[in-house]
């Protein structure tokens, strides 16, 4: 064993992981440091290795990646591995089937779900319509709104018991004869605050809306119900998008021609932040590359170091892979689910910090072009690093049949690339999340437990130093305005590069989310952010270029919709 180096962590992180991810004794102490924890981590992942030297390389190899903060499984990991709950995966994807047996039955599998700390995405579809005939009691079904309730009220309860906020997410197609209800379900009922509320949206429904035709809504029971306008239902989710950054939108059709594992069914949904797509039952196990530390210096500036990338990617391919064997899922049925398609999902974060360091303007073609080779360079080799743990481990066991084997690709899992949100362990890493660019120049931090940081973008810091602009006057005028645009004195060169969510165009987001998904076999977490000011066609705007991009979901928000906004600019009440 190497000798105890603990890693070197912002305060923040520090207070995050004391608060919620180091292991406590009965007494509720806190029983391990930063190091012990990453190690406990890499311990489990190594010790899936066949022979004990095996067993020791790769453990060291894991540490010293952890410990440099170079990449990082998603928190379940972090909190469960090597404890007695070993519950190691972020993502679940659940269904509910048409009857009260099976809405119960779902809603016990989330709730063993939660109790570990992952994220449930739910599909309501094959709920029946309000109003249709129940036949053992000849009476009326209550609708799928009706049940989100039920399930709304129950990841409340479970979840005040959990390390996280229970995230749910429900999704409805948008033929259900329920979609006007679901689509409104949050405005009318203020209390329904776990689940995020998405709508399946069909290539089918995109051209009723270009043709301005009537829709047919049908019953999960076989029927049609009604015809309405298309566009009066596209209308209506984009105002309510526009009012409370919900529905988000997710393009059925498009995932389903990416399905991996068609023999296993369809998609109908993904995981509460919708990098994983999958069948029902589904699991996925997360990491992240953070691209900050894979810059290296080159005469005063920055350069990206795509050897040492390649190296991690590997290396997190591997661990990913161990994690799948290692992983203790809750219930027997996604257990089998899990190891007969080996899921895993890598993904990265802090592009925008990357950008910035290579003086590439996160909305320009250049900032976009420097992300396509990133997520190529990823692509390709995870699909190596996939490659030959199937020569040496054998491919998937549910490869036969799968999309992969059409194309004739030897894989030794179903999903290799998912971008997560990364909304915790960027923070631990301390860089920016996934693919987003950074909200504000200086901004307040929330987190769970209402506790409020102020914080600098490092960069922006360290560059108005070197010019001698760092005064208290122009930090009080960055926190006021959220970007350096307007604000004299700055060099325009600076102005270029120093771009923030609120600078970046909707269309820019978009492209930016485009070029990713293009090389990612999963799916991509991504938020488009609006100013306040923006109006309902802004929305539809953006919804209908995210269709047109051939993005799989696209989520809005519009500033100050939500009370409970992460990231802002001044002190909410
Ligand atoms: N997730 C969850 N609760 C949370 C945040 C996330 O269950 O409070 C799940 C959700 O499925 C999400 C996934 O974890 O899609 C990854 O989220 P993120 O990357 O933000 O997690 P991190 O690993 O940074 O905590």
């Amino acid at each position: 064993m190497k000798e105890r180096r603990e890693p070197c962590l912002s305060p923040l992180a520090l207070k995050i992981l004391e608060e919620r991810y180091l292991l406590r004794d009965k007494e509720r102490h806190v029983i391990e440091t930063p190091y012990d924890m990453y190690r406990r981590v890499a311990e489990t992942m190594g010790g899936q290795e066949k022979a004990p030297a095996e067993q020791k390389e790769w453990t060291e190899r894991f540490l010293e990646g952890l410990l440099n903060l170079e990449w990082s499984p998603a928190s379940p990991c972090l909190m469960n591995a090597g404890t007695p709950l070993q519950q190691l995966s972020a993502c679940f994807v659940l269904d509910i089937e048409d009857s009260m047996e099976s809405i119960f039955t779902t809603l016990k599998d989330a709730a063993l779900i939660y109790k570990t700390g992952g994220g449930v995405g739910f599909h309501f579809g094959k709920l029946r319509e309000r109003g249709a005939l129940v036949s053992t009691t000849k009476g009326y079904s209550s609708g799928t709104v009706a049940w989100l309730k039920v399930y709304d009220t129950a990841v409340e309860a479970i979840a005040q018991g959990g390390k996280r906020r229970g995230a749910a997410l429900g999704v409805l197609p948008v033929h259900h004869p329920d979609i006007l209800s679901w689509i409104k379900a949050k405005a009318i009922d203020r209390e329904i605050t776990n689940f995020n509320l998405s709508v399946a949206i069909t290539d089918e429904f995109i051209r009723a809306v270009d043709r301005d035709e009537y829709f047919t809504l049908s019953s999960p029971l076989g029927h049609s119900v009604r015809q309405i306008p298309a566009r009066e239902l596209w209308n209506e989710l984009c105002y309510q998008a526009w009012s409370t950054g919900e529905p988000g939108l997710f393009f059925i059709d498009r995932a389903n021609r990416d399905n991996p594992n068609p023999h296993f069914g369809r998609i109908y949904g993904g995981n509460p932040c919708s990098e994983f797509l999958a069948v029902p039952y589904s699991s996925c196990n997360l990491a992240s590359i953070n691209l900050e530390k894979h810059l290296r210096k080159l005469n005063g500036g920055w350069e990206f170091d795509w050897e040492k990338f390649r190296t991690t990617i590997h290396t997190v391919v591997r661990f990913l892979d161990n994690m799948i064997d290692a992983n203790v899922l809750p219930l027997p049925k996604l257990q089998e689910m899990a190891l007969a398609t080996r899921p895993i999902g890598l993904g990265f974060m802090g592009l925008a910090r990357v950008l910035k360091a290579l003086e590439l303007g996160y909305h320009t073609g250049e900032g976009r072009s420097f992300a396509q080779s990133m997520a190529s360079f990823l692509r390709q080799e995870a699909e190596a690093a996939s490659r030959a743990l199937a020569g040496e481990r054998g491919v998937y066991p549910a490869w036969s049949g799968s999309l992969w084997e059409k194309k004739g690709v030897r894989l030794r899992h179903s999903n290799l690339l998912s971008i997560a949100p990364t909304g915790t362990i960027a923070t631990l890493t301390n860089t920016s999340w996934s693919l987003e660019p950074e909200f504000a120049p200086v901004y307040q931090r929330r987190i769970l437990g209402g506790k409020v940081f102020w914080e600098m973008d490092p960069q922006l810091e360290e560059k108005l130093k070197e010019l001698d602009l760092d005064t208290p006057e122009l930090r009080q005028e960055l926190e006021k305005k959220g970007s350096i645009q307007e604000i004299k004195g700055i060099p325009q060169e600076i102005k270029n590069v120093f771009v923030y969510s609120l600078d970046i165009k909707p269309a820019d987001h978009l492209k930016m989310q485009a070029v990713i998904q293009e090389y990612v076999d999963g799916a991509i977490s991504k938020t488009i952010n609006l100013p306040a000011s923006a109006t309902v066609a802004e929305v539809a705007k953006a919804y209908r270029l995210a269709y047109d991009l051939g993005l799989k979901g696209c989520t809005v928000y519009r500033q100050g919709t939500r009370l409970d906004q992460v990231l802002s600019l001044t002190k909410t009440k």
